[in-house]
């Protein structure tokens, strides 16, 4: 399928091409530091017309990094039931930032406050299906493919191993939870399917797909085949408006107000309820780890069209 280029979207990047000269490109990853900070690109996904819309640096590829984590969190749901998942991992915001380990320590039992913080997400990857780390991988690479509806999609083994590499804080929140007996993988492991599923790669067009599905309530706009159940479809659009935007969730329900998880490559995935996806790109990111020019064009286009839910 075409995403096709629109005029009110290219007035909407120029407008806002100044803020990508705000914020810093995450680079504590070191491999993310590469990226091209004056990069700005949006695909928006109509779920009525199955028409898909977009502007800007549209064929620039980046990693999915803490978009991920709903992700997989919908597909632990698929092979759990939720009483097993939220035994392990919370519902409730951290207004901390989102590789913080200080509630791990002051609650107990140490278990993580929700799926969108790394601790969280890490403890929902170690619950994905599979023999091995490359078939578990496969899995949750095949379920991107599906929702995108692009089986070109693979991750960056350069992003990988570069967070493999340097993920000492990680690395700490998954022995600190091994302790506490909240988390029982091998840790080694789980940081390889994690830094892996961080660095699948997409475009915004294939976020504005995914999200499609998402405002469909789990049904692929375009075949009507059903992806996700209703019923973990809404549980991830739930945290992704509690927890999705990590610390900054409260004032991004306030001005933007949509479902939308951020991750620090400088992706958002957006998902207007019944309505579209929206897939976002800008790298350089907000102290919290958010894309400065990505929450910009997001606000002024959700303003513009009323898709505030509340
Ligand atoms: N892979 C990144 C990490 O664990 C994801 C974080 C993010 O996007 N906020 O640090």
């Amino acid at each position: 399928m075409l995403c096709q280029s629109s005029t009110e979207l290219m007035e909407l990047v120029t407008l806002v091409k100044p803020y990508t000269k705000q914020g810093k490109v995450a680079n504590y990853i070191p491999a993310l530091g590469r990226a091209n900070p004056s990069d700005l690109s949006i695909s928006v996904f109509n779920i009525h017309s199955s028409k898909c819309q977009s502007a800007g640096d549209i064929s620039v590829r980046f990693t999915l990094q803490s978009i991920s984590k709903v992700i997989t969190l919908a597909l632990a749901l698929v092979d759990h039931d939720e009483e097993y998942v939220f035994n392990k991992v919370g519902m409730e915001p951290t207004g901390d930032p989102f590789n913080s380990i200080i509630k791990l320590e002051m609650l107990s039992p140490s278990k993580p406050l929700n799926p969108m913080i790394n601790a969280g997400a890490l403890v929902v990857t170690s619950m994905i299906k599979g023999g091995t780390v490359q078939e578990k991988l496969e899995r949750i690479m095949s379920f991107v493919r599906k929702l995108s509806g692009n089986n070109d999609i693979s991750y960056s083994e350069e992003v990988a191993i570069s967070e493999y590499n340097t993920g000492s804080l990680n690395r700490a929140l998954c022995y600190y939870m091994k302790q506490h007996n909240v988390l029982d993988a091998n840790v080694e492991e789980l940081m390889e399917l994690y830094t892996k599923q961080c660095s699948i790669e997409t475009t915004c067009f294939d976020l504005a797909q995914i999200g499609a599905v998402m405002a469909n309530n789990g049904t692929c706009p375009i075949t009507g085949e059903r992806f996700i159940p209703i019923e973990i479809a809404k549980i991830c659009k739930t945290f992704m408006v509690t927890c999705g935007m990590y610390n900054a969730s409260g004032e991004f329900a306030i001005r933007v107000g949509i479902p939308a998880k951020s991750g620090v490559s400088g992706g958002i995935l957006g998902i207007v309820p019944n309505e579209a996806g929206i897939g976002v790109y800008s790298p350089s990111l907000d102290e919290k780890g958010n894309s400065v020019a990505g929450l910009k064009l997001l606000e002024i286009l959700s303003k513009k069209h009323n898709f505030s839910m509340f």
